[in-house]
């Protein structure tokens, strides 16, 4: 036994009316352990699973956040571990006769004075790095693209301090698409949209193939990139026409391998030069945007880390800021808490035909809600979905839900906007990076090495134990709320300061300092050809 197994058996209750609580401590409890409430344990009990507070009759709702997970398959003493096997299901949410915008929270006082170094970029935006990143139109064109970026990086980064990194953006669309399809359009915008990102300064270079089906200026229409297009005319002198900076493989111009990866590394010199130029300014809090997530969610996600990120998005919402949360299939089994706290009956609305929309796409696939939950998660002790969900909401904090956006749209709004993206943790960064996000916060209960190279992620450990053995991963640990060390609002305090230094440079992330970053991967629920 550990010396923290050894300390006091622990549970912790969600709600007054909740029939269950989860053990808090490492490794779990073995049968006979007695709570200070007299509970006594009837068997042995996993860290983060639940046991019953009562006896729980065959039928009866189990209930944990004052919701019901679950009706009881079977009879379940006081004191039993109650694990997804004793557990029914409820079914979800109907998407009719929901509140509407029925919640008006007080508005919470302005938090002011808070500001980071900033890249600020000419359309007002504000980058936390300053990054060259080079879109590709397919994937056709990713292993060329590559060995220039390898190039770039070894012989020309050197000449630009100001620069922090050059990202190729690769993914796996542009060809071999049903490009026309109604559904295409997710993939398009948000490719179209990360290339927009704040972190790469408006700076747009595409690397095409030629023959692909996602033509440079169907990814890039023209406006897309207004103000990079006037400093082209400006700088360079070219003309409207060729406004956007395309580097195409098949062109007949190139003749041999090097001829392309000279190309590209031209066009970069230049685009590194206007970089180079960027500059950190003092700007308010209110100019970050910030995507928050879970991924690797155990029972203890929405018990300390989640909570803990919801205070915060609270004081980011207060600060005049951006906070997006998303996660269709972890929050479809809260949508009443959703549509009650949205500003308006159109926000309500926006929601729920996201969620009607996801609903659809998943029952295509002769799926629904219930396909999200992993091995994982169970193990950690997340019964099914309608658990996760109440867990993954409060990364939301309390803030009225003042905006909606569709997969890959760009967000053009302050304060708390619900943004629909599938809960797979790289689609759902790649979905935040679209909608204009310059820093991420995601929580692990499990543990996962989650990074994105276009902007710093903030990992928060829900449990001392992971924050421990990860600790040179783990950003945060929140799991000093469980072991009673901290209080939610302090480890929100501290992601707030957090974000400061990171946003402004002053602090890497571990997964900067590692270099871990994952693929982008494109949510496109239109078909393959
Ligand atoms: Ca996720």
């Amino acid at each position: 036994m550990t010396a923290t197994s050894q300390s006091a058996p622990l549970y912790i209750t969600m709600h007054a009316a909740d029939n269950v609580a989860i053990v808090a401590n490492d490794g779990g409890l073995p049968s006979g352990a007695t709570f200070p409430s007299g509970l006594v344990l009837r068997e042995h009990v996993p860290q983060g699973h639940k046991v019953a507070l009562v006896d729980l009759p065959a039928g009866s709702p189990v209930r944990r956040y004052n919701v019901t997970i679950g009706n009881a398959l079977k009879d379940i003493p006081a004191g039993s571990w109650v694990h997804e096997r004793l557990l029914q299901m409820p079914d979800a949410r109907e998407l009719a006769n929901l509140p509407i915008a029925t919640v008006k929270p007080e508005p919470l006082p302005p938090l002011e004075g808070y500001t980071f170094e900033g890249f600020r970029n000419p359309d007002g935006s504000v980058g936390t790095r300053n990054i060259l990143a080079i879109t590709q139109t397919v994937q056709c064109v990713a292993g060329v693209t590559d060995f220039a970026v390898r190039r770039i990086k070894a012989e020309l980064l050197p000449k630009f301090p100001n620069v922090d990194d050059v990202v190729a953006l690769e993914h796996g669309y542009g060809c071999g698409v049903a490009i026309d399809a109604p559904d295409a359009i997710i993939p398009i915008r948000t490719l179209r949209n990360i290339s927009l990102n704040p972190n790469f300064g408006g700076e747009v270079m595409l690397v095409s193939l030629g023959c692909e089906k996602l033509q440079p200026e169907r990814l890039m229409p023209p406006g897309t990139i207004p103000l990079v297009d006037e400093r082209n005319v400006a700088d360079v002198g070219v003309t409207a026409e060729s406004k956007l900076d395309v580097v195409c493989l098949q062109d007949d111009a190139h003749v041999g391998f090097m001829s392309m990866v000279d190309s590209i590394m031209r066009q970069a010199e230049e685009h590194l030069e206007r970089l180079n130029a960027r500059q950190r300014e003092t700007v308010p809090a209110s100019e970050l945007v910030v995507g928050v997530q879970c991924g690797g969610s155990d029972a203890f996600s929405g018990v300390t880390a989640n909570p803990a990120v919801g205070f915060c998005t609270d004081l980011l919402v207060r600060a005049g800021a951006s906070v997006m949360f998303s996660e269709v299939t972890e929050v479809r089994d809260g949508i009443d808490q959703l549509t009650s706290r949205a500003t308006t009956p159109e926000v309500a609305e926006a929601m729920i035909r996201e969620m009607a929309w996801y609903d659809a796409y998943l029952q295509r696939g002769s799926a629904d809600r219930s396909a999200n939950t992993t091995p994982g998660n169970k193990k950690g002790g997340l019964s099914n979905i309608v658990e996760k969900a109440m867990g993954s909401i409060v990364k939301s904090g309390s803030s009225p839900i003042s905006g909606v956006l569709a997969p890959g749209e760009k967000l053009r709004q302050k304060g708390l906007t619900y943004a629909a993206t599938p809960a797979s943790d790289f689609i759902c960064g790649t979905l935040q990076l679209a909608a204009g996000m310059n820093l991420h916060v995601f929580t692990t209960g499990r543990g996962t090495p989650y990074g994105l190279a276009e902007v710093p992620v903030i990992k928060v450990a829900t449990r001392s134990d992971l924050a421990r053995r990860w600790h040179d991963l783990m950003d945060i640990n929140a799991g000093t709320i469980a072991d009673g060390s901290a209080t939610i609002e302090e480890v929100g305090w501290e992601m707030f300061r957090l974000m400061l230094d990171v946003a402004s440079g002053r602090k890497k992330t571990w997964a900067e300092h590692w270099k871990l970053h994952n693929s982008l991967v494109l949510f496109n629920p239109a078909p393959i050809t």
